[in-house]
């Protein structure tokens, strides 16, 4: 029974579980960057082997027994935690060894980095109180409160406490059993993800425009706060010996709060457009796109520095708000889930190939506006518009047949891979 769906509640600790669950979180990061670097520095072993989560588990459990008073701190922290932690830095390296996951070596975590702490199904217990409210029981601490903003739909097979800006959240990784829906019968669409435009699907006349994830006011208040901090950390490099002042840290966590805030805007906004897209359409066209490279920077190096390094970073930003990554990781489990496909088509030239004759210009595009004109026959439209409709062309075109990316080895998270790759590949086109 693996956990196939993930939940995420926001939990009201009260103020003493709320000191218990700081100290644990900064516990599971001394303990993360401990084990990380007790694995590095003993490497490969005489007998070829590495370290694992087994070995530094019995160690764990000496060390606490030992009680001594330089790392009390690990007595802390309960038992079951601490070992999901160490099958966590597992998870990390075998990533790291996957050729078809992104993920680089694992990272040492900064005091400033998200708390977190995980604990295994079997130590939990969650029980409903009305039908807005329910509790786990965590090890050690008692019952935890949090708002039942959905129902859990099947078994608890882990549990991993964490804080961000705007506080306590209690994740659940669920096991539902549910299996990928029949095809739903309805017809295709191409999306064309943008900028200025989020997203434009081929079968409407409007684009989908996400608000902007901060209000007037909160912009303002932002750049207020980000010129506090600036100030006062450095009072703090010229007065303090670079320590952080109690002030500092709380400007530092008002900006937390609204970055969590902005965030979950624009979680909200891709959620409501990836369930509407896999819901109403058999198949869901997009461009395969490499994020990475797309945001890279444009710094150079210091022999050749790049050219308007600020201007890219701006764009990188704007790319970036738009969470295309996560667009893709929904999209990729809501059309299982709906009946619908993924199809990922090659992006090259959709913006400048004319949806009418089908002939590829770049004169088709004049000046750098949102204006599509063709030279071959005379269509006009809207860009984004018309790249959508190549696309849909283009994911109409592979059928059922591809729904692997065209451009290189899948990068997605380790647990949809095995199903994704094999599971729709011989289901009938929904075009
Ligand atoms: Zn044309």
């Amino acid at each position: 029974m693996k956990a196939d769906r993930g939940r995420k509640y926001r939990a009201y600790p009260t103020p003493e579980q709320e000191e218990v669950l700081t100290g644990w979180g900064h516990d599971a990061r001394a303990l993360w960057n401990l084990a990380l670097e007790h694995r590095m520095m003993v490497g490969r072993k005489h007998d070829g082997t590495w370290v694992w989560s087994t070995e530094q588990s019995l160690l764990l459990t000496q060390v606490r027994n030992d009680a001594d008073d330089t790392v009390n701190w690990l007595s802390d922290l309960p038992a079951k935690a601490g070992q999901q932690v160490l099958r966590r830095l597992d998870q990390a390296f075998l990533n790291m060894a996957n050729p078809d996951h992104p993920a680089g070596h694992p990272e040492f975590k900064r005091r400033s980095s998200a708390m977190s702490i995980p604990f295994p199904g079997q130590a939990l217990h969650v029980r409903k109180l009305n039908r807005h409210w329910a509790e786990v029981r965590v090890p050690k601490l008692g019952w935890l409160r949090f708002r039942l903003s959905r129902a859990l739909g099947g078994a608890v097979r882990n549990c991993t406490v964490v804080r961000d800006g705007q506080g306590w959240h209690v994740c659940f990784g669920i096991h539902t059993g549910v299996v990928d829906a029949a095809p739903n019968g309805k017809s295709g669409c191409g999306v064309d993800f943008g900028v200025a435009v989020s997203a434009y699907v081929s079968t409407e006349d409007e684009p989908r425009l996400m608000r902007p994830t901060l209000t007037p006011g909160e912009q303002q208040r932002l750049r207020g706060l980000e010129q506090r901090k600036a100030r006062q950390i450095k009072h703090a490099k010229r007065h303090n010996g670079g320590r952080y002042s109690k002030r500092l840290r709380k400007t530092l966590a008002q900006i937390a709060d609204l970055k969590a805030r902005q965030a979950r805007r624009r979680l909200d906004f891709t959620h409501k457009l990836t369930t509407d897209l896999a819901k109403n359409h058999g198949f869901v066209g997009i461009e395969d796109l490499r994020v990475t490279s797309m945001t890279a920077t444009a710094k150079g190096t210091v022999v050749e520095p790049g050219a308007r390094v600020q201007q890219k970073a701006a764009l990188n930003r704007a790319i970036l708000d738009n969470i295309p990554g996560e667009r893709r990781r929904q999209l990729e489990y809501k059309t299982r889930q709906y009946g619908s496909e993924l199809r990922p088509v090659p992006p090259h030239g959709t913006s400048q190939t004319c949806p009418s004759c089908g002939e590829r210009d770049p004169r088709n595009r004049v000046g750098c506006g949102r204006e599509f004109a063709c030279v071959h026959c005379g269509f006009t439209g809207h860009a984004d518009k018309s790249a959508s409709i190549e696309i849909e062309a283009r994911a109409r075109r592979m059928g059922g047949t591809v729904t692997k990316s065209t451009r290189r080895p899948r990068k997605e998270s380790s647990r949809h891979r095995t199903t994704v790759a094999g599971a729709r590949v011989n289901q009938p086109s929904a075009a």
